[in-house]
């Protein structure tokens, strides 16, 4: 499958573990791992293993797989205790705010969130 610009992040490298991360969840399709400069009590990402560098380069036959992320994120987000809510969060490009170019979703919580973000 083609993305743009598929430069190799440092995502890779906790994908194959030559980068140690706080990863506890993995399955055949997405890992999830603590985030290294926590926004929250809780802040982790869930990756899928495919460099697909952001949400819009996704394709629409990606549905299922984003879906599955999304189905990870929430499970996750019960197992680690946010059971008064959370925030997902997925980053894309300049505007976004996306620093690293393979597509990740943020799940944040344990604290008051605000809106709308900055
Ligand atoms: P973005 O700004 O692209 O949406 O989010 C990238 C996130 O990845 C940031 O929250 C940043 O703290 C996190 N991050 C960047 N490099 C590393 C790393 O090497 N390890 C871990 N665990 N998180 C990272």
């Amino acid at each position: 499958k083609k993305y743009g610009s598929p430069a190799p992040t440092i995502f890779s490298k906790i994908i194959d573990k030559s980068v140690p991360a706080g990863i506890f969840f993995e399955d055949d399709k997405c890992l999830a791992f603590r985030d290294i400069s926590p926004q929250a009590p809780v802040h982790f990402l869930v990756i899928p293993r495919i460099p697909i560098p952001r949400i819009s380069e996704a394709h629409d036959d990606d549905a299922l797989l984003l879906g599955h992320l999304l189905v990870v994120a929430k499970n996750l987000a019960m197992k680690e205790g946010l059971d008064e809510g959370y925030r997902i969060v997925i980053n894309d490009g300049k505007h976004g705010a996306q620093s690293v170019y393979h597509l990740h979703i943020h799940v944040l919580g344990g604290r008051q969130m605000q809106w709308p973000p900055g």
